[in-house]
């Protein structure tokens, strides 16, 4: 039985449920229009439940903020285990990764570098300025300029925006990227597949050695570090680094080329001391 009072209130509601629904949609379409930095995190943008996340032009807090979820899940589900034994070696390797980030690309994103407990040699790096060393490759390092190079090479993937292209592209061909971006949860996981598994392409890894190169000179270290490392890393067929950091083809003598251009030349002997070296990681 439908009075005319009640088919009123009916159809009020029923428009001010659709005037609420309008306004939703209108705000989620302005949301994605809009550049991120005037809004809400796209983080923020939450459709029946599930967060999106859109890839393109990312704001520096949103990569930090999908850095510290792919921190997480490496951690809690990949089993990468911190250093713990010996906070000076943490800190050393913090204070070299510090000093390297102030002179790279992009200074202002907030770096965290951590100490893998794993004996093999490897080091990575995902999105938002987060490193991981792993205790093999600082033993493997004859001296801290060595060290350097790696790490610079890791901070090169992230201010080369590496990780994001290569999540980008795989979400994209998978199919799990939707009009309303990808969902937060499938992009962690691509992160920490890329982060541990995935190999880096050859572009990467030449951006990666180039960006890395220049950033350890600008820090001030003899640049032979970064070249007799990746020498000694690629005559070890064992070393685990380049299952994800392959060569890109003529590494060592880019690196020669680029050492030969001269322009750190005043960088000569700088962290090539290997007994002072060894007197900071004493305590791995
Ligand atoms: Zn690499």
């Amino acid at each position: 039985m439908f009075s005319p009072l009640t088919h009123l209130k009916q159809s009020s509601l029923l428009r001010r449920g659709l005037y609420g629904l309008m306004a939703t949609l209108m705000a989620i379409t302005i949301g994605l229009a809009t550049p991120t930095p005037s809004h809400a995190s796209i983080f923020d943008l939450i459709f029946q439940g599930i967060r999106y996340v859109q890839l393109g032009n990312m704001s520096d807090r949103d990569e930090v903020n999908l850095g510290a979820q792919i921190d997480r899940q490496l951690k809690a589900q990949q089993g990468v285990r911190i250093y713990n034994r010996n906070a000076s070696i943490n800190s050393y390797i913090n204070e070299i990764g510090q000093r390297l980030a102030a002179t790279s690309d992009r200074p202002d994103l907030p770096y965290t570098f951590q100490v893998v407990d794993n004996n093999s040699v490897n080091a990575f790096a995902t999105a938002g300025g987060f490193v991981y060393i792993q205790t093999g490759l600082i033993r493997a390092a004859e001296n801290e300029a060595e060290l350097a190079g790696v790490m610079a090479h890791e901070i090169g993937h992230i201010t080369g925006r590496h990780a994001l292209q290569q999540m980008r592209q795989r979400a994209l061909a998978s199919g799990v990227a939707g009009s309303l971006g990808v969902r937060q949860e499938a992009l962690v996981g691509l992160g920490v597949q890329l982060a541990l598994h995935l190999p880096n392409s050859r572009e990467a890894e030449h951006d990666a050695d180039r960006r890395g190169f220049h950033n350890m000179g600008r820090a001030g270290y003899d640049t032979t570090g970064f070249i007799s490392f990746m020498r000694k890393l690629e005559g070890r067929n064992t070393a685990e680094f380049l299952s994800t950091h392959p060569n890109p083809g003529n590494r060592v003598n880019n690196l020669q080329a680029m050492h030969s251009a001269g322009t750190f030349a005043s960088n000569a002997g700088v962290g090539t001391d290997a007994a002072a070296y060894r007197n900071r990681i004493r305590g791995l």
